[in-house]
């Protein structure tokens, strides 16, 4: 008999009646630390007390109003992140799918509006994760994520990461746009080095492409810096960001410069809860945290931390793990293990993880995690570690 929540997601048993910073607690008791971050979303952790704060005061005053009218949050959201990036506007949305269906959308209504409507296609990156819908599927080019859901939403081509003949073979008259994760979340913490992101901008600009960097993984400071396009010194033309803006909130955002923005004119494009006050009063308190002075300095300064204990790990256990990954606090291991067998081990440690593609595991804590809790967090892997050595050397002995 069909479930009543549709089975289209393997869950844990686990669930959780509340939380407290980096930990999960289930209604009896068990207390699990939570280096999954709900998928790199809970970047302050459970309960932020200045989060709840935010989110109850303007509970009591107005949720939703719709984008018939003004929300004077939203535009000091926009503002505060213009300040703090390339961008001169902002559209709010719901997720990173929709922020991205936003940002494919003004790529190509950006050359129609120029008077190429022929000029819509978008160059992705093999590996590469935009969202569930049916353009970013199309997008992200996944096999098993495309199957069985009809024809792929035309006008997407992917390339190989770092095969930049195949890319150059690519281009053509109407190739709009080049969108790329500066790291790959889903993919396996594959990072682009930062001069392929400046022979990206340079290969845009000798073309007229546009640039789309998909943020919503690595943002809101997940690498250390606000935006991970930062390291390499060069700024997208359309940024999407979500998961960590909220903090927990559905809350989603499409950037862009003055030229790309502009096409979004009244009626072009819209969205009924983008940005409603519940979600930017929320918006605004992340920043509030993780603009303070200091507090990006500290997660640079707690990842190399935990960098340099997680390669002490692959030292110590090769048979389990092979690599580390990452940049900032969007860390993880690659698995000599199938990463489900590590995952659900590390589970009944009690520490949280998320797999991700190339039997990766991913180590992405609230970035307000405490050295402590980075401790105790190594303490559970190298223990897991110890329990899934034992069941190789049984495994091999029967
Ligand atoms: C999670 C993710 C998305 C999709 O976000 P949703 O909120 O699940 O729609 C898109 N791109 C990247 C890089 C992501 O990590």
């Amino acid at each position: 008999m069909i479930t009543p929540l549709m089975p289209n997601y393997a869950r844990s048993e686990l669930a959780f009646e509340r939380g407290e910073g980096c930990w999960l607690v289930t209604a009896d008791g068990r207390r699990v630390l939570d280096f999954g971050a709900g998928i790199a979303v809970n970047v302050l952790g459970h309960a932020h007390p200045h989060l709840v704060e935010a989110l109850t005061e303007q509970a009591k005053k107005v949720w939703h109003v719709s984008n018939l009218h003004n929300v004077p949050d939203a535009e000091r959201l926009a503002k505060r992140l213009i300040d703090a990036t390339f961008a001169d506007s902002v559209l709010f949305c719901n997720s990173g799918a929709e922020a991205n269906e936003g940002a494919i959308k003004m790529a190509r209504k950006f050359h129609a509006s120029r008077g190429e409507e022929n000029r819509y296609r978008i160059v992705t990156f093999e590996g590469a994760f935009h969202g569930r819908t049916l353009a970013t599927i199309a997008a992200g080019g996944q096999k098993k994520y495309l199957e069985g859901f009809g024809p792929k939403v035309e006008g997407f081509d992917q390339v190989p990461f770092g095969d930049r003949k195949a890319l150059e073979a690519l281009i053509g008259a109407d190739t709009a746009a080049l969108m790329i994760e500066p790291v790959q979340g889903e993919g396996g913490l594959r990072e682009v080095p930062t001069e392929e992101l400046r022979y990206l901008r340079d290969l845009c600009d000798r073309h007229g492409m546009l640039l789309i960097f998909d943020e919503v993984q690595t943002g809101v400071g997940r690498t250390g810096k606000l935006f991970a396009y930062e390291w390499a010194g060069v700024a997208p033309d359309i940024m999407s960001i979500a998961k960590g803006i909220g903090g927990g909130f559905p809350l989603g955002a499409v950037l862009a410069v003055e030229k790309c923005a502009a096409v979004f004119t009244p009626g072009t494009h819209g969205t009924t809860f983008g940005g409603n006050p519940l979600a930017m009063a929320v918006g605004n308190a992340v920043l509030d945290v993780v603009l303070a002075p200091g507090f990006l300095e500290d997660v640079q300064r707690k990842s190399l931390l935990f960098k340099q204990k997680l390669a002490g790990l692959v030292d110590q256990h090769p048979k389990v793990f092979d690599q580390v990954r990452g940049a900032g606090l969007l860390t993880g291991l690659k698995c000599v293990l199938p990463n489900g067998d590590v995952t659900a081990e590390l589970r009944k440690e009690n520490l949280l993880v998320v797999p991700a593609g190339d039997n990766v595991i991913r180590l992405i804590p609230p970035l307000n995690v405490s050295d402590a809790e980075i401790d105790i967090a190594v303490g559970m892997l190298d223990k897991a570690a110890r329990n899934l050595e034992v069941t190789l050397v049984r495994g091999a002995a029967e």
